[in-house]
C-alpha cells in the first residue's frame, strides 16, 4: 500500500521523538538537569538502560524529584544490568544451576515476567536473551544465525523452569535472563511514585518512546502522544491522555537488513527464534502499569492481531492500538474516542474493538 512517509507534526504535539531530546541529551553515564524559570517545568536528561530518557516535572517539588528519579534509575540499572558483573541479574544469569540470592524486587520483577509467560502462552519469555545475543540485538553485532544453532539455543529458553522460592532463584543450568523488555516500564512506575511522592502532579516521562504521564498538561488539557509511523518519520495519530502509560513496540525500532531483502528485528517469536513476523508493525499498550505495557506491547507483537485481540477480551486492564502490515490500525474502545489520524495517514483503515 502507498503510505506518504513523510509527515509534519504540529507544533502542539508531543510526539516525543527521540531526536526531540538526543540533542540536548548527555554522554552515556551523564546526566544534565535543566531550569526553566521560576515556577517552570524542570526536566533531566539520563542516558541509562540503553535509552535516553527524558524526564519532565512541572509542579510539587522539582528539582527533590528529578534527583531522587535519577538516583533510582541508575540504582535499577545497576541492579538489572545483564553485563555489569556487580549486578543481581549478572550474578543469577552465572550461577551454573545452583541458587542465588536475589532481592524482592528482582524475585517479584522475575515472577511478573513468568507471569506474562504463562498469560501469553510462551509468547513473552525473560530467558530469550542467548538467542537476542546470537543474532546480534544486543550489541549490534548483526548476523543471521543458522537453525542449527537456533534450535540449540531455545533448548533452554522457557522461563517456566525458573525456580523462585523467597529470595531464592535457581536458573536451569544453560539459562540465562534479562528484564530489559520489563525494566523501563517498572523504571517509569518507579519514578511515577518518586514524583507523586514530591507532589508532582503533571509531569512527562520519556523513556525511550515509552511515554508515562502523571495527570494533565499545566493548563489541565491532556497530553498529546503521538503514535509513530512503522513505515518512516513522523506520526500516524495522536492519542490523547491522562495519568497513564503508551507504550509501543515496533519492528522499525531496532533492526538489521539480512543482504537477503530480508528485514530482522529485535523481537524475536521464542517458538521459533526467528523474528516474530505475525502480520503486525506496532503494537502500542494503553494502561495504567508502565511494566504491564511494556511486556505487553512486546506480547502482542509476537501474539500477531488474533493473539493479541483474544488477549484483550480476556483481560480489563489495558487498551491498545495495532498497526498491521496491510495497512489498517485496530483500536480498542476504551481508547478510540482519543485517537485521532493525521492527515497524512487519514487513508489508513481504521477499526475499533469492542468487547460485545
Ligand atoms: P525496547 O527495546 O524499547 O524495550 P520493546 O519493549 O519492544 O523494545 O522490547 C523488546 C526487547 O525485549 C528486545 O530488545 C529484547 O531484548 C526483548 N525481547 C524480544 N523478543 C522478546 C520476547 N518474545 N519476549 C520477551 N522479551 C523479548
Ligand atoms: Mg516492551
Amino acid at each position: 500500500m502507498a503510505i506518504s512517509r513523510a509527515v509534519s507534526l504540529g507544533t502542539a504535539v508531543l510526539a516525543l521523538l527521540p531526536m526531540l531530546w538526543t540533542s540536548g541529551c548527555s554522554k552515556a553515564g551523564e546526566s544534565a538537569v535543566s531550569a526553566a524559570e521560576d515556577g517552570g517545568p524542570q526536566s533531566i536528561s539520563v542516558f541509562a538502560m540503553d535509552t535516553y530518557m527524558q524526564l519532565t516535572a512541572y509542579d510539587g517539588q522539582k528539582s527533590a524529584a528529578l534527583s531522587q528519579a535519577k538516583d533510582e534509575v541508575e540504582r535499577l540499572e545497576k541492579l538489572w544490568s545483564v553485563t555489569d558483573e556487580g549486578s543481581e541479574i549478572y550474578r543469577l544469569d552465572h550461577s551454573g544451576g545452583e541458587p542465588a540470592e536475589i532481592s524482592d524486587e528482582t524475585a517479584e520483577l522475575i515472577a511478573f515476567g513468568m507471569e506474562l509467560n504463562e498469560l501469553t502462552g510462551g509468547a513473552f519469555d525473560i530467558s530469550l536473551y542467548p538467542v537476542l545475543s546470537e543474532w546480534g540485538f544486543t550489541n549490534g553485532d548483526y548476523k543471521i544465525p543458522s537453525e542449527e544453532r537456533l534450535s540449540e539455543l531455545l533448548k533452554n529458553v522457557d522461563s517456566s523452569r525458573i525456580e523462585l522460592s523467597g529470595n531464592a532463584a535457581v536458573l536451569p543450568d544453560g539459562m540465562s535472563i534479562d528484564l530489559g523488555a520489563l525494566g523501563k516500564g517498572e523504571t517509569g512506575d518507579r519514578i511515577t511514585e518518586i514524583f507523586r511522592a514530591n507532589g508532582v502532579s503533571s509531569a512527562l516521562l520519556d523513556l525511550g518512546g515509552n511515554i508515562q504521564v502523571i495527570g494533565s498538561k499545566p493548563d489541565g488539557s491532556p497530553w498529546k502522544i503521538g503514535i509513530k509511523s512503522p513505515w518512516g518519520e513522523g506520526s500516524v495519530a495522536k492519542l490523547e491522555v491522562r495519568d497513564c502509560c503508551v507504550i509501543t513496540s515496533g519492528g522499525y525500532e531496532r533492526f538489521f537488513e539480512g543482504g537477503d531483502g530480508e528485514i530482522y528485528w529485535h523481537i524475536l517469536d521464542p517458538k521459533t527464534g526467528y523474528p516474530a513476523k505475525n502480520g503486525i508493525l506496532s503494537a502500542t499498550v494503553i494502561g495504567k502499569s508502565g511494566r504491564l505495557c511494556d511486556g505487553l506491547s512486546t506480547s502482542l507483537f509476537v501474539l500477531g492481531e488474533e493473539g493479541a485481540k483474544k488477549l484483550w477480551r480476556e483481560r480489563g486492564d489495558f487498551d491498545m492500538i495495532l498497526i498491521t502490515e496491510d495497512g489498517r490500525l485496530i483500536m480498542t474502545e476504551g481508547i478510540a474516542g482519543e485517537v485521532s489520524l493525521y492527515e497524512e495517514f487519514s487513508g489508513l483503515e481504521t477499526e475499533v474493538m469492542s468487547r460485545d
